[in-house]
């Protein structure tokens, strides 16, 4: 079952979609399976991290930012070429084992959809298989 999800992302931001994907899990019935979650942009991404100190992201916002500054030297026409490096780098997915209907993450993991070239709407999709 595949499970669509809007999110209005109006800063560069790594926004916590955990409960979004757990819904989509505990909805689709599924007890014991694979979540796929996917990001269909190409300046946004999907992420596991820690989701105890917001403090993490932050700064794990900072590095990207530090690791692929904007460039004069990009030829992009859209200019925004570090948030596509940022995307690639994160990735466009995460996949999530579900044990007795529920999310298998560590006690201190959430899921982050990483948006990186504000503002947007954006979507992202949850697709629950049963093994
Ligand atoms: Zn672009």
């Amino acid at each position: 079952m595949l499970h669509e999800y809007s999110l209005k992302a109006d800063t560069q931001h790594f926004y916590n979609i955990t409960s979004q994907v757990q819904e989509a899990v505990s909805k689709s019935g599924v007890t014991s399976g694979i979540c796929t979650v996917f990001c269909p942009h190409t300046t946004a991404g999907i992420t596991i991290n820690e989701n105890a100190d917001p403090d993490v992201v932050r700064d794990m916002l900072l590095g990207l930012d530090k690791a692929f500054p904007d460039r004069p030297e990009f030829h992009h026409f859209e200019g925004n070429s570090s948030a596509h490096l940022k995307a690639s780098c994160v990735g466009s997915s995460a996949t999530i084992i579900i044990e007795n209907g529920r999310l298998v993450l560590g006690t201190w993991q959430g899921i982050y959809f990483c948006e990186f070239d504000p503002p947007r709407n954006r979507k992202f999709y949850v697709k629950v298989s049963q093994n």
